[in-house]
């Protein structure tokens, strides 16, 4: 133990929502909890800009932990908008489909997921350290360090709120982890990762004069997928697609993509007042370099992260290793739960 050395009983790596919730409902226990985030934000994938989502963005009926928190937080929802046609885009034009077969129903929350992350974050207070991030995890038999740049961490838990495959790449684990489990977290996808994210915003949503909902598929790109990205009431208006380019290639440029909205949805579609190109492959705390090639997406929820590594110390949490809707922000919400499941048993085991 280290003169420097910071103590709590659970140290929580990565204030995306699995990290952030894990921390709230620990800190509820009774636990003292500090969340360790690399970047200057919290929120990881849940990332919003003016209002507009640039990662996560809708959530569904059957998702009954996204339903609470957002209750609990007291975060206005409001339903997505999916009503008119959808469009076809294919070689030689765009064609209008009968309906939208495009869209389900689903929510959304009111200024952006990332609401729901900020909204944690302001709970947890002066518990959350932006700018840490963490690049050695050791474990012995009384505890567990947690090392970054400036400063260490000693509790007697670690939740890891990263993807395994981040994890793996940037971080150290002393001992280190069992082989099998390194190779399990090495090859688990980043759900979202490889995608590039097009956010184009507008004055007011017109395609929705015309009866269109706008939504549609492509198969002539650059965005394979489009869906309405407006606020209630279409305030703000904007749409929102998703490319994914190839390993190497560069996320597509403004033009190509508004050559596509207009297109698809007629010459208003040129006449964007912003437009948000997030590419996801490229977010160092997010994706570990070559995320293209990771496609074992049978991995996700693989039972070897429901039970605890490292002597019992270190709980995995992100939304790849939950064992139900892994990849949604309801799984990263699921694997929290049963990270601090696990953590409350132990301690109250050792006690
Ligand atoms: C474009 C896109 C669209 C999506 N659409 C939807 C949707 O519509 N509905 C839905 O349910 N889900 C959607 N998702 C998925 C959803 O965003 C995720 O399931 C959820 O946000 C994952 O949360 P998490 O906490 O598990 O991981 P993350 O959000 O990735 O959080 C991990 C955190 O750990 C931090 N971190 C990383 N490394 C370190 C380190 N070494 N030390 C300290 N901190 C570290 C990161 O900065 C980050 O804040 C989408 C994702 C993307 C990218």
């Amino acid at each position: 133990m280290s003169a420097g050395q910071q103590h709590a009983d659970v140290i929580v790596v990565g204030a995306g929502i699995a990290g952030l919730a894990a921390a709230r409902a620990l800190l509820a226990a009774g636990r003292r909890v500090v969340v360790l985030e690399a970047s200057d934000r919290v929120g990881g994938r849940l990332r919003s800009v003016d209002g507009l989502d640039l990662g996560a963005t809708w959530f569904w009926a059957n998702e009954p932990r996204v339903h609470r928190l957002a209750a609990e937080l007291g975060l206005a929802t409001h339903p997505q908008h999916i009503a008119g046609d959808a469009v076809m885009h294919a070689p030689g034009g765009a064609r209008r489909m009968a309906g939208n077969p495009m869209d389900a129903p689903c929510m959304r929350v009111g200024g952006g997921t990332q609401a729901l992350a900020g909204a944690v974050a302001r709970e947890l207070g002066d518990a959350v350290r932006l700018r840490h991030a963490v690049s050695e995890i050791s474990a012995d038999d009384d505890g567990v360090d947690a090392v970054c740049d400036t400063a260490m961490f000693r509790a007697s838990h670690l939740i890891l709120a990263v993807p395994p495959a981040l994890a793996a790449a940037r971080i150290r684990f002393f001992p280190a982890l069992p082989d099998e489990l390194r190779r399990l977290a090495e090859a688990t996808p980043v759900w979202m990762g490889p995608v590039v994210k097009v956010v184009v915003r507008y004055a007011r949503p017109f395609w929705r004069d015309a009866g269109l909902a706008g939504s549609g598929m492509s198969h002539e790109g650059p965005l394979r997928e489009v869906h309405d990205m407006s606020g209630p009431g279409g305030d703000p208006a904007a749409l929102f697609g998703f490319a994914m380019p190839g390993p190497g290639e560069p996320p597509p440029a403004p033009g190509p993509v508004l050559a596509q909205l207009m297109d698809m949805f007629g010459p208003e579609a040129g006449r964007p007042s912003g437009v948000h190109i997030q590419d996801w492959r490229a977010e160092e705390h997010v994706s570990p370099p070559g995320v293209e090639h990771l496609g074992a997406y049978g991995l996700f929820g693989h039972p070897a992260y429901s039970r605890p590594a490292m002597g019992g110390r270190l709980h995995w949490a992100s939304t790849e290793t939950a064992p139900e809707f892994a990849g949604h922000i309801e799984g990263a919400l699921a694997a929290a739960d049963r990270a601090v499941m696990a953590v409350n048993d132990q301690i109250s085991a050792s006690t």
